[in-house]
């Protein structure tokens, strides 16, 4: 596949959409022969190979699996947290790779956090503390 072919897939198919109350949910595929979950979407299951994909909401929930904080980057400003979210609902079972905000945030290992917008990150989107309340990073 051509890159600009790519780029126009990755147009047409955005990894989060944003619900009419705010809510940002993570768009992914769930395999046609296994129904295995995958964010991103993915054309072939990483699991039985099957290439029947279909779109699929994965929620935008989920618990703090590993984090870290980065203070030194030759390519982004520091500093900036990273982790892994184990997605909750409609996602259980897919393990999301992220940007957590604020970067200095007090993350802990198994709190719950959402997906928001974040206008500073790379895509658009993070994960953020789930405080039970509507907010955007
Ligand atoms: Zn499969």
């Amino acid at each position: 596949m051509e890159l600009s072919q790519l780029i126009e897939d990755l147009r047409e198919r955005p990894s989060v959409q944003i619900e009419d109350n705010g809510d940002v949910v993570l768009k992914g595929s769930r395999c046609g022969g296994c129904d295995a979950l995958a964010f991103p979407y993915r054309d072939a299951c990483h699991k039985c190979g099957e290439r029947t994909p279909e779109d699929t909401a994965l929620g935008g929930a989920g618990e703090l699996y590993s984090w870290t904080r980065v203070h030194v980057s030759s390519t982004l400003p520091t500093p900036y947290a990273l982790g892994y979210v184990d997605l909750a609902g409609p996602g259980t079972g897919v393990r999301v790779f992220t940007q957590l905000v604020p970067a200095t945030g007090d993350w802990q290992v198994g709190q719950k956090v959402k997906a928001v917008i974040a206008d500073d990150v790379a895509g658009g989107w993070a994960f953020a503390q789930d405080t039970g309340e509507q907010e955007h990073a």
